[in-house]
């Protein structure tokens, strides 16, 4: 796939001078809701209107959506409305029934995304269509199977593309839903920067309290669009219930967001710095998780030591890391003076941490 402008002709012709808004309920539940929602979003920065018809759960049992019979009420909001109208295809199937109900862009799933298998079958099914196709980030980090997925489409003469970061599953419980690893977004952003791409804050954050924050990132690192889901009633959602925000919160999000527009040389040189800033918070971010991360296995070690009766300071192991991270650090181009200063100190605070270990009781 080559980057070239085509890619992005579908965002520029909706000519927003704000990055583009996809907001509407995880799942689709009654008409009722369906309809409420999209009215309380008609006058709002979100030009398109989301709901889930067919849900992927990664446990079966949760609601699994309501099927083809919601197609016909988001049909109904988009003639109410005006709004554009997108839901989530898994098959073949949900594509034919999808566009006979005049629905504006596809999205593909991340746990679709997993599977060239399917992603094939579904390109297939839309070849040479003109409607638009967001392609989510794969469950797992990869970013060789998530811009597989989106050259599928590209194959397909499918040529109204976009991507939207939803961010990673982990087998560990971190403060998010799904890990941002936002370096895997920025990466495909580096290479295909024309392809547009969307936050979605929601299956990040999977609450809604840090929504703001990570949209706020998106567009400091210049991301096209926002998706969020959007719930009249947020708490009685029939999935994904605590991290939907109501209407009136997400015209609050917009309002309080700091959007930024190049509209000169000192404006793009601020956006660029600004963008470049926001990657290295990110990075900073990791570092410092990371180390806490190691001081947590340090513990580990602490008590075992302490259990065993061992000394915390054992020069040779400590001279081996050395040596090794040494190795590691001229192949990443970090100074021999700077690798030996840092992994100093941490060494300093791993043997505190296993000195407060051994002196407790
Ligand atoms: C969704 O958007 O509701 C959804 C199921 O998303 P994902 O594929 O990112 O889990
Ligand atoms: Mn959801």
């Amino acid at each position: 796939m080559e980057n070239k402008k085509e890619l992005r002709t579908w965002l520029d012709n909706f000519g927003l001078d704000h990055p583009l808004v996809i907001a509407g309920p995880c799942s689709a539940e009654t008409e009722k809701q369906v309809l409420d929602i999209a009215h309380q979003l008609k006058d709002t920065d979100a030009t398109v209107f989301r709901a889930g018809i067919w849900k992927p759960r990664t446990r079966p049992g949760n609601f699994e959506g309501v099927g083809a019979l919601g197609l016909k009420w988001m049909q109904k909001a988009k003639e109410e409305t005006g709004m554009l109208t997108t839901t989530e295809v898994a098959n073949a199937n949900h594509v034919d029934l999808a566009l006979k109900h005049d629905i504006d862009i596809l999205w593909i799933g991340a746990r679709t995304t997993v599977s060239p298998f399917i992603v094939q079958e579904i390109a297939d099914a839309l070849k040479g269509t003109d409607k638009t196709v967001l392609i989510k980030n794969p469950v797992n980090p990869d970013l060789s199977l998530w811009l597989g997925a989106v050259e599928r489409f590209y194959t397909a003469d499918v040529k109204n593309l976009g991507v939207i970061h939803r961010g990673f599953s982990t087998y560990e419980k971190t403060r998010y839903r799904n890990n941002p690893e936002w370096q895997v977004a920025v990466d495909l952003q580096n290479r295909f920067p024309d392809l547009p791409l969307i936050l979605d804050p929601s299956h990040i954050a999977g609450r809604r309290d840090t929504i703001f924050d990570l949209c706020q990132t998106a567009l400091d690192l210049n991301y096209d669009g926002l998706m969020v889901e959007t719930h009249h009633n947020p708490d009685n959602a029939w999935s994904d219930a605590a991290q939907q925000v109501t209407p009136a919160r997400l015209v609050q999000i917009m309002e309080d967001l700091k959007i930024r527009k190049e509209t000169d040389d000192e404006a793009e040189f601020n956006n660029e710095l600004n963008k470049l800033r926001t990657q290295i918070d990110v990075i900073d971010h990791q570092l410092i998780e990371v180390l806490g991360k190691r001081m947590k296995v340090s513990d580990g070690i602490g008590r075992l030591k302490k259990s065993r009766n061992v000394a915390v300071l054992q020069s040779k192991r400590w001279n081996e890391i050395l040596g090794k991270m040494i190795l590691e650090g001229e192949q990443n181009n970090l100074s021999e003076e700077f690798v030996l200063r840092m992994f100093k100190a941490i060494h300093q605070e791993s043997i505190n941490h296993q000195e407060k270990i051994l002196k407790g009781n």
